[in-house]
């Protein structure tokens, strides 16, 4: 026991114990040296992680006669063995280790979790978890510093970052750079990520209770979801994120934002709505009004791009009012849809992607064009390099995401002679080139914004439906946080 005060610490029989890496702020414990081990009486009580990172996720009513404070808790398996109550049943039981508080003294200590909900104390502290400068008096309770459940109203506001927190990531590409440094950083801070093949979950839309399956089985309500939604799945896909929205998972984007993202001509016109600059952009369905949409954009050189089109594959350079004609004509024939745009020569084949994290620019990187093209996306062997972003670059760059509602993107802007205008939004942006330009550990960025926003660990449960009961069970199915 890490204690190096040698005066004695008396504990009654009875003390306010806190949890602090269970986000627990306080609950009274039973001190009783006749037990060996501890006890915490949970609930919904849930291994995950697998055999390689053991971890268990439950709930806690911290309060008896309170069913409707409920606390989510997770961490680390240390064991899990058979262990047999005073009234003489034997139950295997997840055993973790966890700092226990009392008075002013921290200590780690072992916990076995047993759901025996009808117990009038939450947690047991037996002579193990007990340290070698301290003695129980039988005869008293409460020696050390008294707390109170008034604490259970402030524990809403305060963040998760201390519990392992249970993340999917959504993606069909599980061995891509992005995915794999999210993984690694999720783990190196301490939670668990799952890697989810979003074409592989299947849901009961009708159902009251949301539900994923996968494989055969229901999938775990996750703390978070990272959704990286390709373009060929992006209808599917935004039905899977939003059955885990509905289900309670903080998703770092949520559905109607990445659909928002992904649909040129609706993000385009968000963004004029919000006076964010772009290129002057023109969009036309009938094949009548091609001389018009030229003119628009203020005639030849001028770009024309696929809706569809990503990495740079669906644009191409107009250079002469015939040359736009005819690149017009051909999409028009081939029945794609696109978009008419000014073309920002002065931009000179250079890009600037800004990476967004909760309404800050975390990182910026530059992509230059190759020689003889305009385009600059890496996979048009564009290359990559560090830039310092100007202040109104950074603002446009946080304003864009902000008003389609992303809170991880990736924004591109084009430096042009009038300021920055922007080009793009892109709801599930690549670390690979702007970890590698800026040297950012961008990924545990990412998973640091997890840990800021996932929800509240204490859920009140209405007793019956009221009117305001009926609000904070919806509240607590997952809206906005
Ligand atoms: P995609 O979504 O396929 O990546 P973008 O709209 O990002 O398509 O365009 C690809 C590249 O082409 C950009 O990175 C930029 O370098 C160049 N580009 C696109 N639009 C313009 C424009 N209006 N003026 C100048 N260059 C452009």
């Amino acid at each position: 026991m890490a204690d190096n005060n040698t005066k004695q610490t008396v504990l009654g029989w009875e003390e306010w114990v806190a949890l602090p890496n269970l986000e627990i702020p306080g609950l009274i414990a039973k001190i009783d040296t006749g037990a060996r081990t501890s006890a915490l009486h949970a609930y919904a009580i849930e291994p995950f992680g697998g055999d390689k990172n053991p971890h268990v996720r439950f709930k806690v009513h911290p309060i008896p006669d309170r069913p409707e404070i409920e606390i989510l808790c997770s961490a680390k398996v240390v064991d899990r063995r058979e262990v047999t109550s005073s009234n003489g049943e034997s139950e295997w039981r997840y055993v973790i280790e966890t700092p226990v508080r009392i008075g002013d003294k921290t200590w780690p200590i072992e916990v076995s979790l047993t759901n025996r909900d009808n117990m009038q104390y939450r947690m047991l502290l037996g002579r193990r978890a007990i340290g070698d400068n301290m003695i129980v008096d039988p005869n008293k309770s409460y020696q050390q510093a008294k707390l109170s459940y008034d604490l259970y109203r402030k524990v809403k506001k305060t963040k998760s970052s201390l519990r392992t927190l249970r993340i999917g990531l959504l993606t069909r590409e599980p061995n891509s750079y992005t995915s794999q440094r999210i993984v690694q950083a999720a783990e190196e801070r301490g939670h668990v990520c799952e890697v989810i093949n979003t074409t592989r979950c299947y849901m009961n839309i009708n159902s009251m209770a949301p539900e994923v399956h996968y494989d055969g089985r229901v999938l775990p309500q996750y703390d978070a979801v990272i959704p990286r939604i390709g373009a060929s799945v992006t209808s599917y896909g935004l039905a899977v994120v939003r059955q885990f929205d509905l289900m309670g998972s903080f998703c770092i984007n949520k559905a109607n934002a990445i659909g928002a993202s992904r649909d040129k001509l609706y993000a385009h016109q968000i963004l004029a709505q919000h006076q964010i600059d772009m290129p002057v952009t023109a969009f036309a369905h009938s094949p009548h009004d091609t001389k018009e949409l030229i003119e628009i954009v203020g005639g030849a050189p001028l770009i024309v791009k696929l809706m569809e089109g990503t990495q740079g594959k669906g644009v191409v350079l107009g250079e002469t009012r015939k040359a736009a004609e005819s690149v017009i004509g051909a999409f028009r024939g081939l029945r794609a849809n696109f978009l008419v745009q000014e073309f920002i020569k002065e931009a000179a084949g250079v890009d600037v992607r800004c990476l967004v994290i909760g309404g800050k620019v975390v990182a910026a990187m530059k992509r230059q064009a190759e020689e003889g093209e305009f385009r600059a996306n890496v996979h048009q062997g564009g290359d990559v390099q560090p830039t310092k972003l100007s202040k109104e670059e950074r603002a446009i760059a946080v304003k864009a995401a902000k008003v389609i509602g992303l809170g991880v993107a990736g924004v591109d802007i084009l430096r042009s002679d009038n300021g920055p205008k922007v080009l793009e939004i892109n709801s599930s942006p690549g670390f690979q080139g702007i970890e590698r330009a800026s040297g950012q550990n961008i990924a545990s960025k990412l998973i640091e914004y997890v840990e800021n926003n996932v929800k509240t660990r204490v859920r009140r449960k209405p007793r019956r439906p009221s009117r305001k009961n009926i609000k904070e069970t919806f509240e607590g199915l997952g809206g906005e946080t």
